[in-house]
């Protein structure tokens, strides 16, 4: 098996591949760990942990703490970055080596639907493959309007630290990572400017929860540009200019571009292997085959859930598949519509299944119950009770279908509901769960209740 790509998908696939008893051969470009690691989920969260923890200084003062003071050192943080960056790829070339997968630092490339050739600082090698595992991820989309400079004009990739912390930063964007990044410089002291352009920030999420984020974020002093599409930026070295479609100008200190992301598909060889691709992701079956059955695709090249989390069961279910490790009968297919997802916002928001606002646009009929954080001993002792956890379910069967959970840990706390939507359990099933006291896990057997 070759893998083209060392991130979550391509790490997974390696790893169950080889310990099911494959050659495998890994070949990335970069850094070992991918994009996940190099510029995605470990430092945004690693800065959203710093400015998490700013924020929590500063609310501790309210719980009988002296003053301390909260400049954030871009040294120290990039410093912190960096330690982390290396700690995890060396984690992650030790259990590679362990199972004895082959690494060739290099760019990958297919010659034909069974060769690829590794262009490394050494010189080519071509290795023949019976299965090839196309995993190399996305980057940050940017268009034509935008002149990205990494100084003033930034994508998220310039963000880990960014050369001088913004006086006045514009995000464009109000997804997942638009917002995420809003909260994470607003909690490191910059002022920001949110653009969106709908009515409603996280578009694609329940309105209850968005609007939730969008009380926080008004609360703590961010500006929120709505109904707004940038198509223009300005930049004169000490200023950015954002313009939008309806005549609008923001000007801040810097912008950050938080529009999407674009597949890493070029000069990947598609063509000569003979393998189809839209809009430049690779279209896979339920088993993540592509048209051509011993190509595989995983990851954010699949333009499926572009998660980590994701990515890195896709890579497990390739090794699986392809290498015959289970009956058919074992073989569970990933269901997306199932997958838990979180917002490492403060509050943190986190769903999982079916949403409440779904459930109502297709009349489909749903109990929901909801249990504000308020009422919880926890979250008083926290001296933070924003928040709530919202369970959906079948009103005939009690079998949980979904919920979504805003407040501190709700990345954690949606565990519980994954297992049980993805497992076909039932409120009672939470309800009859004996957790812990005072945890703020208490809420979600409230809400089954
Ligand atoms: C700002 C941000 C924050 C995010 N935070 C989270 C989060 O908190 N949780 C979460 O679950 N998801 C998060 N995501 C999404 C997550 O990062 C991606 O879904 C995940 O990285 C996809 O994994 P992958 O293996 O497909 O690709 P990647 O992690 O992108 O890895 C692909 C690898 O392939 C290599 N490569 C590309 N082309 C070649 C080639 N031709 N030859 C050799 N190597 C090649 C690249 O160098 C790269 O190392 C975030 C995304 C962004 C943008």
């Amino acid at each position: 098996m070759v893998i083209i790509g060392g991130g979550p998908a391509g790490n997974s696939c390696a790893t169950t591949a080889a310990r099911l008893g494959a050659d495998v051969v890994l070949v990335e470009r970069d850094t070992i760990g991918g994009a996940a690691h190099l510029w995605d989920c470990i430092p945004s969260k690693a800065m959203i942990a710093a400015g998490n923890a700013r924020s929590f200084v500063q609310r501790s003062m309210r719980m009988g703490l002296s003053e301390v003071a909260t400049d954030v050192d871009l040294e120290l943080l990039r410093d912190r970055l960096l330690t982390l960056e290396h700690r995890l790829e060396s984690q992650i070339r030790s259990l590679l080596a362990s199972q004895q997968v082959q690494f060739a630092h290099g760019t990958g490339t297919m010659l034909d639907a069974h060769t690829v050739r590794a262009s490394t600082a050494d010189g080519d090698i071509d290795f023949e493959a019976d299965v090839i595992v196309l995993a190399t991820g996305s980057r940050p989309r940017v268009d034509d309007w935008a002149e990205v400079d990494g100084v003033r004009v930034l994508t998220t990739r310039d963000a880990y630290p960014p050369p001088e912390m913004p006086e006045h930063l514009v995000v464009i964007g109000s997804g997942v990572t638009g917002v995420e990044f809003v909260h994470m410089f607003e909690s490191m002291g910059s002022e920001v400017t949110l653009v969106v352009s709908r009515q409603q920030v996280l578009p694609a999420k329940d309105p209850e929860v968005a609007a939730a984020l969008e009380e926080d974020f008004l609360r703590r002093g961010v500006h929120l540009l709505k109904g707004a599409r940038a198509v223009g930026i300005g930049n004169d070295g000490e200023e950015v200019t954002v313009s939008c479609d309806d005549g609008r100008v923001v000007t801040g200190s810097h912008a950050l571009l938080a529009i999407g992301s674009a597949p890493n598909s070029e000069n990947l060889g598609l063509d000569k292997a003979g393998v189809r691709s839209e809009g430049g992701y690779v279209p896979v079956d339920v088993n993540l085959r592509s048209n051509v059955s011993h190509i595989y695709a995983a990851g954010d090249l699949s333009g499926r859930l572009p998660l980590s989390s994701v990515a890195s069961i896709q890579g497990q279910k390739i090794a699986e598949h392809a290498l015959g490790a289970l009956s058919v009968s074992r073989r569970r297919a990933i269901d997306y519509d199932k997958a838990a997802s979180a917002i490492f916002t403060e509050p943190e928001i986190a769903d999982v299944g079916l949403a409440e606002a779904d459930a109502f646009a297709e009349g489909r009929k749903v109990r929901v119950t909801k249990v504000p954080f308020a009422s919880s001993a926890k979250a008083q002792i926290n001296d933070d009770p924003r928040g709530f956890v919202k369970i959906v379910s079948d009103p005939a069967t009690g079998v949980v279908l979904g919920g979504s959970i805003v407040g501190r840990h709700a990345a954690e706390l949606i565990s519980v509901l994954a297992v049980a939507v993805s497992n076909g359990l039932t409120v009672a099933d939470i309800h009859e769960s004996a957790l812990v006291h005072p945890t703020l896990a208490e809420a979600l057997r409230e809400a089954a209740e």
